[in-house]
């Protein structure tokens, strides 16, 4: 026998699929949607709009989100929206030697105390039903499963509706596969173009920046990027700040039609 194997009893965790989003089989996602109908059976709302939300006199997300109304209690968006799915990103990175520095889903930080070091770990953490919405929060605690719970309720509570269309001179298809005109975002140094690509370009993005264009149900985009796009949070909150400036700027009614726009999700 070979004598490796009399030691190993366990499989060990390779370092690559340690944080690999989870896709979910079809059984599996059944059982979780009617979990989650059991939680919000048993939820007590404790805002205006969530009990209107519980009642069913707000059938559909666009109606909170056109008037502009903020969303305090994650389980609005659990209630209004099915099959959402989330991702982290790799804001942090592993300390040691051998080549430390690797891209890892929370950022550890340290407190210096009288007792001895004190670590707390954030993550970011976004949402999206591949088709129009999209939501992402920052969380940070002293667990890394707290700190993941924490971000995956502030990015509900940031969901937001995305503008797409075609606005591709190259293309002109009139269909929503990438976004109406060219937006751009910023956080700290970091400064991001986003622009339409013809179809079949892809998400011509950043890694992380292409997991939240990808949740956003967006196909094709070109990009540019200025400064220091090291720093994940400062490039992906410019990200999302760019799709954000999508649904703020006015369109003419005929560009509507000639630009292919939907706001929200493809009928
Ligand atoms: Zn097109």
């Amino acid at each position: 026998m070979d004598k490796r194997n009399t030691f190993r009893t366990r499989k060990p965790v390779r370092r690559k699929d340690r944080f690999k989003p989870v896709e979910l089989t079809e059984e599996e996602r059944l059982r979780q949607a009617e979990r989650m109908k059991v939680s919000i059976e048993a939820w007590k709302p404790r805002t205006e709009l969530g009990r209107k939300v519980k009642s069913g006199e707000i059938t559909s997300i666009d109606q909170i989100l056109d008037a502009g109304q903020r969303i305090m209690e994650q389980e609005i968006v659990d209630a209004l929206m099915s099959n959402l799915s989330s991702d982290l990103l790799m804001i942090g990175q592993s300390k040691g030697k051998f080549g430390g520095g690797q891209r890892r889903a929370f950022k550890q930080t340290q407190k210096k105390t009288a007792e001895g070091n004190k670590p707390s770990f954030a993550t970011m953490v976004v949402i999206g039903n591949r088709n129009g919405y999209i939501g992402m929060g920052y969380g940070k605690s002293k667990e890394t499963v707290l700190s993941r719970e924490k971000a995956l309720r502030n990015a509900k509570l940031n969901i937001i509706k995305i503008r797409r269309g075609c606005g591709s001179w190259q293309c002109g298809c009139k269909t929503a596969h990438t976004i109406p005109f060219k937006v751009v975002g910023k956080c700290g140094s970091v400064k991001i173009e986003l622009m339409p690509a013809p179809k079949g370009s892809g998400l011509t993005v950043a890694k992380e920046c292409r997991k939240i264009l990808a949740l956003a149900g967006i196909q094709d985009v070109w990009s540019k990027t200025f400064g220091q796009t090291g720093t994940t949070i400062n490039l992906s909150t410019a990200c999302f700040e760019a799709l954000k400036s999508l649904g703020e700027r006015k369109v003419q009614p005929e560009n509507i039609e000639s630009l292919g726009i939907v706001d929200g999700a493809k009928a």
